[in-house]
């Protein structure tokens, strides 16, 4: 799996952004440890899911690309899919539910895709997507449980681990788990050192729940402000990863999760969206204990947030 790492890190090297890698003198004092942010948040589509998407569509046969693709994502992938599809020529249809964020929405429109919307409450999205791949014989690209998606995604660890040596831990947030087991995969081959944490929403904690009972835990439609973490599951891939690379599993309040956006915008000024701010919200949350001299690493999923979510979040006291 490393290998492959390395060969996505090749794939991507002329279509990916190198994002940069900020830190806040005022957040390394708080903490009295140094804190390194690899913003995904400035990744192509606003998020990581470009570099999963990109390296598992364009290794794709030509009578695959010549097919069609077709992706189910409320968010991100939608965005990383199209953008994909139409950087390569590929024809792209994705499938949305009616409470994605209008923002989310738009772009994937705006990327060129065929939207198909359907009703959360009464339609289950893999059967729709079934019956359209079926009828056209698009290639479906899943949001997570795929090795060149998770090898993808695992490119962010490993630029961040070549321009940050010596990070004690790394922290990244966690939905389906392709990014944090990609992470902690390149984590564990540079550095096997660093401790690799993973973060979710106490609302949504399937994951640290399976991780910590060694059984498959499902939440059906978890409530949680962090949109990019209310996956049900980990996958069938991405859970014995996790259960193999990463050392812990942390989860935060949807308290911490607003005060971490916040402190990203007025402090460090950049936009993250709820999903992205899980890291941060971690460390403010004191939920990972830090020994002073550490050297941490963040992964700053993405950044892709509603107006109207984000003035909502800066109104909130703090
Ligand atoms: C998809 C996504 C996540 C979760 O990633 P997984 O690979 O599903 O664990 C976290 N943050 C953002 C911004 C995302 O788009």
């Amino acid at each position: 799996m490393f290998e492959q790492i390395k060969s996505a890190v090749t794939r991507l090297e002329s279509y990916a952004n190198k994002t940069p890698v900020l830190s806040s003198s005022t957040l390394n004092k708080m903490l009295g440890a140094e804190i390194y942010f690899k913003c995904e948040n400035f990744q192509k589509i606003g998020a990581f899911k470009f570099r999963g998407a990109f390296n598992c569509i364009s290794q794709l046969t030509e009578q695959e690309k010549q097919r069609g693709i077709i992706a189910f994502s409320s968010g991100n992938h939608a965005q990383a899919v199209a953008l994909v599809g139409k950087m390569l020529g590929i024809k792209t249809t994705i499938v949305m539910p009616n409470n994605a964020p209008k923002i989310k929405l738009a772009a994937t429109k705006g990327y060129g895709a065929e939207v198909v919307i359907y009703d959360v409450q009464t339609e289950i999205r893999e059967d729709i997507t079934g019956k359209i791949q079926e009828k056209y014989g698009y290639t479906l690209i899943a949001p997570f449980d795929n090795y060149h998606v998770i090898a993808g995604q695992a490119t962010a660890a490993y630029e961040l681990h070549q321009k940050v040596s010596g990070l004690t831990k790394l922290l990244a947030p966690c939905g389906g788990g392709g990014l944090l087991s990609g992470c902690a995969i390149a984590t564990k081959g540079l550095n096997p050192d660093c401790e690799v944490i993973g973060i979710e929403p106490a609302n949504a904690d399937d994951a640290t729940q399976s991780f910590n009972t060694g059984k498959l835990v499902s939440i059906p439609n978890p409530n949680t402000i962090a949109d990019g973490t209310r996956t049900t599951s980990l996958g069938k891939v991405t859970f014995p990863l996790i259960q193999e690379y990463v050392d812990a599993m942390k989860t935060v309040s949807e308290e911490d999760i607003i005060q971490a956006v916040q402190f990203h915008l007025l402090r460090m000024k950049i936009v993250v969206e709820p999903s992205g701010a899980l890291g941060l919200a971690a460390l403010l949350s004191k939920s990972i204990a830090i020994n002073s001299k550490e050297k941490i690493g963040v992964i700053i999923s993405g950044g892709n947030i509603d107006p109207s979510t984000l003035i909502q979040m800066l109104e909130m006291s703090q």
